[in-house]
């Protein structure tokens, strides 16, 4: 009866009806069949199914997606009256891994601090936001001051971008990150007009107490750059 069925079932198949099948073989044979079958319905199944929608959709904005061309005009919009702001102060995660999500989450509920993410803009390294994406905070958009230097008087006229990373043990910033910064400190230094010299790295707040945003970070070249757009820039005001 077992040689019969399977007989037939691998015959129509699987094309081994030539000779003759084992029960056993044939038991195992349909077995596989049925694995197959069942692996390919569940791959299919995950084409269609919503989380695996998101998942991917994620996977693609994370990685493939510029973000060179975000609007900082619609970035930096607030639906409050803005501070004077006077300073830019630029810091690094110390984490190798992070976004604005995360980060909030731990100074509200692991710092205790009531208005969560202590910087007012992240740039994020691929990990958990885009490669150089901007991700705003609840203090810009409510224009508060920040917690990010232990200068309570500087904090409240100190906008601050914290850049994932931990550029001082293990990390350097990447292409994009550099980009997406030297355009929003180049945008926010012109609608506040921000001087060059008021433009600094945590440490030269706090000199004996943080190495943020770490040895790593090409300060330099990124103040070199922003010269370089503001000089071409008055060029072309000077040829109008
Ligand atoms: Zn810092």
């Amino acid at each position: 009866m077992y040689r019969k069925i399977f007989s037939i079932l691998t015959r129509n198949l699987i094309g081994f009806g030539n000779r003759a099948v084992h029960p056993s073989e044939g038991i195992i044979q349909c077995l596989s069949l049925t694995m197959i079958i069942i692996a390919s319905g569940l791959c299919i199944s995950l084409l269609f199914f919503p989380g695996a929608k998101v998942k991917w959709a994620n996977r693609h904005v994370t990685f493939d997606k510029s973000f060179h061309a975000q609007n900082l005009d619609h970035l930096c919009n607030t639906d409050v009256n803005h501070r004077p702001w006077e300073y830019i102060v630029i810091h690094h995660s110390a984490t190798t891994k992070g976004n604005a999500a995360r980060f909030d989450y731990y100074h509200r509920e692991k710092r205790k601090w009531e208005h969560g993410l202590a910087y007012h803009f992240v740039i994020g390294n691929g990990s958990f936001s885009g490669d150089g994406e901007i991700e705003v905070g609840n203090r810009w958009k409510r224009q508060i001051h920040g917690a990010h230097t232990a200068n309570a008087a500087c904090n409240r006229v100190a906008i601050g971008i914290c850049l994932v990373g931990d550029f001082e043990n293990s990390d350097i910033p990447t292409e994009n990150q550099i980009e997406s910064l030297v355009r929003l400190i180049q945008y926010l230094s012109r609608k506040y007009s921000i001087p060059s010299s008021n433009i600094l790295q945590h440490k030269q707040i706090h000199q004996k107490c943080t190495a943020c945003p770490g040895k790593n970070f090409p300060f330099a070249e990124i103040k070199t750059r922003l010269l370089q757009i503001a000089s071409k820039r008055n060029d072309l005001i000077q040829e109008l």
